[in-house]
């Protein structure tokens, strides 16, 4: 069965799926966007990525032409469309097509795109491995220039840090931010154990508020772990017993080796693998 494409309240065929060359998400990356992801025919956390979604839009004066209920409602059904239960989703709102000049009071018709699709990870044994990672050169976005809050369609800050990454072989990379701390990977929140308590940039460390990030601190928490969100240095991820990376499509994965150099005893660890299967159960349960 070819895909079906949500556009605009409409489904249409993976080859008909289109939207015009003059939208200022193309021509200026002017939109913002949200990965989701179903288990078991259940969407994880869908209110929280809808809201994310709006708070995105609103923070680039972007009024998307429809309620939160009616979009959490669009996304359910385009899944069941795709006859999809475990699924990635993609929903991406675009400022609408408009003359080639950059002001967003001459576009019109923003448009809401939903793409289903199966779900791609990272290779199963890399979450008994560990992640390698090195420090991008590339600094995370000024706040005050793109805040890391919005998730908007100009992912080039990420996509030049991840670049680096690949050239060295590593599937993520380090972003710091403007004042050399610790942001986050390129399309992932990052964690640190030590002596078995749990640390994490704080969102004013400039980073996209993760709704795994937010979930993993729930666990942690529920599950007797100290619990510390604050401003993070290269070198607390040198000290520390474990790291991890949270995100949607990576969920919890272990990262053993930053820059070369190994984090602990250089395997996952016993905090990181027990929040992981916290964070299995609570999907399932979810489910
Ligand atoms: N940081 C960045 C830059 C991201 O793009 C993402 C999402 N891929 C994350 C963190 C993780 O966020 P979430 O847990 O909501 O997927």
């Amino acid at each position: 069965m070819s895909p079906k494409v949500y556009i605009g309240g409409k489904l249409y065929e993976k080859a008909d799926a289109k939207i015009s060359v003059f939208d200022h998400g193309l021509l200026y990356g002017d939109g913002v966007f949200e990965g989701i992801r179903s288990y078991s025919g259940k969407v994880f956390r869908l209110e929280a990525h809808i809201k994310r979604l709006y708070e995105s839009a609103r923070a680039i004066s972007l009024v998307i032409p429809m309620t939160q209920a009616d979009m959490c409602q669009a996304v359910v059904d385009t899944l069941n469309a795709n006859k999809l239960v475990d699924a990635y989703i993609r929903l991406v709102i675009t400022r609408g097509a408009g003359s080639l000049g950059l002001d967003p009071r001459k576009t019109s018709d923003p448009q809401v795109i939903i793409i289903t699709d199966s779900i791609s990870l990272y290779p199963a044994e890399l979450y008994e491995s560990g992640l390698k990672i090195i420090t991008a050169g590339t600094m995370r976005n000024h706040p005050s220039a793109l805040n890391p809050r919005i998730k908007s369609l100009n992912y080039l800050n990420s996509i030049l840090a991840k670049m680096e990454g690949t050239n060295a072989g590593c599937l993520e990379a380090l972003m710091l931010n403007h004042k050399g701390e610790v942001a986050e990977c390129t399309g992932d929140n990052i964690f640190i154990v030590r002596d078995r308590e749990v640390h994490t940039p704080s969102i004013d460390s400039g980073i996209l508020e993760g709704i795994t990030r937010d979930a993993v601190l729930e666990i942690a928490k529920s599950a007797g772990y100290k619990v510390f969100e604050r401003t993070m240095d290269r070198h607390d991820i040198h000290i520390s017993d474990e790291c991890f990376l949270t995100g949607t499509a990576a969920e919890v994965i272990p990262v053993v080796e930053l820059d070369g150099r190994p984090i602990g005893n250089g395997k996952p660890g016993p905090v990181t693998l027990d929040l992981h299967a916290r964070f299995h159960r609570l999907v399932r349960g979810e489910a």
